[in-house]
């Protein structure tokens, strides 16, 4: 018998391929943990030693893409030694990239990839229910959302699933097997592991204080009751299973003494944080468009202008009024400290600081600020960017676009007959509807795309590096896919369409216009018949639309 023909050659290359993945999971715990401390030798000797480990197991038992990312890690490690053990913004920023693609790798059972460019499913769910019918149910919906979900009906199919290969997350029902009894299975199988699972308990009924407790000993995260709905359900879960989604803080050093700026970006680099230095202010307004930092340090005294006018003048951009600002300065005059402070600046650390109050400072500041920022630019709905910060990240994506010589698309979503959902069913799933919407793409689309609610029931996508082709496709692929979503309700559970219209970025367009192309699309596509992809050029039509509208469904 040939190799290709052992069909137990590939239960073990599965097997093995499980020691990668573990491995590839310990260099992630290491690159996680070094995002909360300084950096020493030992820490990078660490992750060195845990990387070659990987790289061997990887390709030992022929996981290519293991292997591969594996050998660049060690590349980029080799460099920090060779840069004497120091870190650098272009290091970090190297790493970092890596192990965020590191972090994406999962187990591909037969490479079984989508067409389109879609994301590759990851980890599976688990999902323990007493009531067995529903569990498959719930699996299914969450295979809408690209998740790879598996209801599992006894405890020795548990015991036996969990043997064969860790999930990203269980679904447990508190009383599976009998009352309380779930409980029970879930505490044990968190003992027997080195790492505890991400576990959401559910319960069919209200439940009392007592059950509750006993859900968080045993590790419950989340606790959830009466219709379990795939869509709460999977915001619940991408929440716990986020993996390392972590970006180094930006800080931008304005400062016209080279040798302390020089001194400033040594300290935050080594404790993993990006720099960019500026010696000339007149450059900052430029310089904070292209490099987006999250904190900017300031001196307080340079040639040109004084620290203080500058914070005025950053400030005076809507963009950055709540970029935080710490004045890093040789004075020690408190009255002008506090001048300082009240010109738009947030802090004041005087020379010679301390490496350890710095770091603390900054990432203290950075941290409240994304968290801030965050909030101020997302949807409070759905959590995608709101209408102006989508039209700003388009901007900036078509400015680095054009400078990169890349493609650019750009698309715009419309509900269809979405005046009917909230008529039949009320407001409430109309909410429902909007939210899976948005959890649906964020499944499906590309990390590197930007998703926005544009409006009540419109959303945007931007789409860097993509053609119009390329953004059709993908779009289309997911058009068809969430139109076999369904949502139960009486008499008949409901089903949902939406139109879309997309544009790739011309020689001679900005954002406003692209906008305005992107729009017009769609409006073909709603006046086309809907549940369809336009184009802006005719002709550009997808070839699936559906033979009934929403409202034949409805
Ligand atoms: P078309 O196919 O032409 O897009 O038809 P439509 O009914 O979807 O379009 P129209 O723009 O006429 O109606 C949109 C409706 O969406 C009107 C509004 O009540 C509803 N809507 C807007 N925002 C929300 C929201 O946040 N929640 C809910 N439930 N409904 C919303
Ligand atoms: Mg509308
Ligand atoms: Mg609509």
């Amino acid at each position: 018998m040939t190799e290709a023909e052992d069909p137990s050659r590939d239960r073990l290359k599965h097997h093995f391929a499980q020691r990668v993945i573990h491995q590839a999971r310990q260099i992630l715990e290491v690159w996680q943990r070094l995002q909360q401390s300084e950096w020493s030798a030992s820490d990078l000797a660490e992750l060195s030693e845990a990387n070659q480990r990987l790289l061997r197991f990887a390709e030992r038992f022929e996981q290519f893409e293991h292997a591969q990312l594996a050998t660049a890690i060690g590349q980029s490690l080799a460099d920090v030694e060779a840069n004497r053990g120091r870190l650098s913004s272009l290091l970090i920023t190297d790493l970092n990239r890596l192990m965020q693609r590191l972090s994406r790798t999962g187990l591909r059972h037969g490479d079984r990839l989508d067409q389109t460019s879609l994301p590759p499913l990851r980890k599976p769910i688990y999902i323990v229910l007493q009531d067995h019918e529903r569990g498959e149910r719930l699996a299914k919906q969450l295979e809408f959302f690209g998740l790879s979900a598996q209801s599992l009906d006894s405890v020795n199919a548990f015991h036996a699933t969990l043997a064969e290969r860790l999930p990203a997350a269980v679904v447990m029902d508190v009383d599976f097997g009998g009352v309380g009894e779930g409980l029970k299975l879930a505490s044990k199988m968190q003992e027997g592991l080195e790492q505890r699972l991400p576990l959401l308990f559910f319960s069919h009924h209200e439940t009392d204080t007592p059950t509750r407790l006993a859900a968080v000993r045993a590790g419950g995260e989340e606790f959830l009751t009466g219709t379990l709905e795939a869509s709460s359900l999977l915001e619940k879960i991408e929440i716990l299973t986020r993996v390392a989604q972590y970006e180094p803080y930006k800080v931008l050093v304005i400062d016209d003494s080279r040798a302390q700026a020089t001194h400033t970006e040594r300290l935050l680099n080594s404790a993993g944080i990006v720099t960019r230095t500026l010696f000339d202010p007149i450059q900052t307004m430029a310089e904070l468009a292209d490099f987006q930092p999250d904190l900017i340090i300031l001196d307080m005294y340079m040639p040109g202008c004084t620290g203080t006018e500058l914070a005025k003048v950053i400030r005076h951009n809507d963009r950055y009024v709540s970029v935080p600002i710490i004045y890093l300065s040789a004075e020690d005059d408190l009255d002008k400290q506090l001048d300082a402070m009240s010109e738009g600046g947030d802090d004041f650390l005087t020379k010679p600081i301390k490496p350890r109050h710095l770091i603390t400072t900054v990432r203290n500041r950075a941290a409240r600020a994304r968290n801030l920022k965050a909030r101020m630019v997302r949807d409070s709905l759905t959590g995608l960017y709101n209408h102006t910060h989508i039209l700003q990240l388009l901007e900036d994506c078509s400015f680095r676009a054009r400078r990169e010589s890349k493609p650019l698309s750009f698309a715009m979503l419309d509900i269809d007959h979405f005046k009917k959902v909230n008529d039949s069913h009320g407001h409430p799933m109309g909410d429902r509807v909007i939210k899976s919407l948005a959890l649906f793409l964020k499944q499906r689309l590309r990390k590197t795309d930007y998703i926005g609610r544009y409006g009540g029931e419109e959303f945007a996508v931007v789409m860097p590096d993509t053609d119009l082709q390329a953004a059709h496709d993908v779009l289309d692929e997911i058009r068809r896919r969430f139109a076999e979503i369904h949502y139960p309700a009486q008499p008949v559970d409901l089903f949902c369409t939406f139109s879309a219209g997309v544009v790739e970025l011309g020689e001679h367009d900005d954002a406003l216009m692209m906008a305005s192309q992107a729009d017009e699309a769609l409006y073909r596509a709603k006046k086309a018949g809907r549940n369809q992809v336009h184009g802006l050029q005719d002709g550009f039509v997808s070839s699936g639309a559906s033979k009934h509208t929403p409202a034949d469904i409805v």
